[in-house]
């Protein structure tokens, strides 16, 4: 079967003024040559950034995401950014269901697949996010937590282009902590044979499934190569080019 196209996706978070779209004039300047044909990149800067990110990115092959986005299209929602304006500012792609989005603003599983909708309404990418916390892990409810996520969360009508997966352990996500590249390999594998049921034997095998939680140059060979890791979600690494570009040369 063949493999989906590798994608490495950066999250700033709620991190980034102007200056740090240099930081992304240097990942755009690096993203070329063998780097480029083996796999996508995408930057994820807070809302502000995202029209002057994705005029910037222009012409690199980078591509700019939003790091949430509202259900609706627009109306009384003061505060709130729709998948529609984050298109109309260059956006391509939206993470929704991100664990801090789902614990700060209580976000549940009915919540993120509207906003999956609302990302395919106007035409992005939905990077869909799941994964169990410590308690749950401990508690060896890792697997089912990751199957309810997933059927509550994916819209129906999902595509491997209109979909990727992340998989971000909660207790993973800026501590410096990983699983063993042997829990990565079985979470990954139980996503994809859950996505098969719910999206299909021919699209399921080309969804992209991330792994994120930690992801540093140093341990990303290890991470990228464990079966059906198709790419990493990355937070903190993904400031500095240097550490996303290092990432990124895993492949
Ligand atoms: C994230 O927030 O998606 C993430 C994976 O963060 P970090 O890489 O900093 O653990």
């Amino acid at each position: 079967t063949a493999r989906p196209r590798p994608l490495v996706a950066g999250n700033w978070k709620m991190n980034g003024l102007r200056p740090a779209l240099n930081e992304l004039a240097a990942m755009g300047g690096a993203y070329d040559g063998a780097l480029r044909r083996k796999v996508d990149l995408l930057v994820c800067p807070p809302a502000t950034l995202v029209y002057v990110a994705a005029a910037a990115a222009v012409g690199t092959g980078v591509a700019i995401g939003g790091q949430d986005c509202h259900a609706k299209e627009n109306g009384a929602h003061t505060g709130d950014v729709s998948a529609e304006m984050l298109a109309n500012a260059g956006a391509s792609h939206v993470i929704v269901g991100h664990s801090e989005r789902r614990t700060d603003h209580k976000e549940s599983d009915a919540v993120v697949k509207a906003k999956a909708e609302a990302a395919w309404r106007a035409g992005l990418v939905a990077i869909v996010c799941v994964g169990e916390t410590k308690e749950e892990r401990e508690a060896g409810r890792t697997l089912a937590i990751v199957k309810r996520q997933l059927r509550g969360s994916i819209p129906e009508g999902a595509t491997a282009d209109t979909l990727v997966v992340a998989y971000e352990p909660v207790w993973a996500i800026g501590t410096g902590l990983t699983p063993t590249a042997k829990d990565v390999e079985e979470v990954h594998a139980s996503i994809r044979a859950e996505l098969r049921k719910i999206i299909g034997k021919d699209e399921s095998p080309l969804v992209r499934i991330l792994y994120g939680g930690s992801v540093k140059p140093s341990n990303a060979v290890e991470l990228m190569g464990v079966a059906n890791v198709d790419g990493a979600l990355v937070g903190g690494a993904s400031l500095k080019a240097a550490d996303f570009l290092g990432i990124a040369a895993a492949y």
